[in-house]
């Protein structure tokens, strides 16, 4: 079986923050309780939507045991903290 490599594909956003992109994909695996079979795409964006800030982030959850879901935080990677993340579980569940 052959695993594509989704965590590290390069899918031609704007220049990422790496170390920010890193740290959001950590605290996903922490906050949607992600095992080895799992992935998290995290990819910022550039946004052209008026008001929005310049970059946004998108965050894939690819769990084997569930549904893939994305969530879009207006925000820079850099400017994702921890607390948004289980803003957006939390409502996930609530659905
Ligand atoms: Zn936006």
């Amino acid at each position: 079986m052959t695993r594509i490599d989704l965590e590290n594909l390069d899918l031609g956003g704007a220049k990422p923050n790496r170390s920010a992109v890193a740290r959001v994909r950590g605290w996903a695996r922490e906050v949607w309780e992600l095992g080895e079979g799992d992935s998290v795409v995290v990819t910022e964006l550039e946004c052209g939507e008026p008001g929005c800030p310049p970059l946004e982030t998108v965050i894939l959850i690819a769990a084997e045991a569930r549904p893939t879901v994305q969530h879009k935080l207006h925000l820079a990677a850099r400017d994702v903290r921890r607390e948004h993340l289980v803003t957006l579980h939390i409502k996930e569940s609530d659905a």
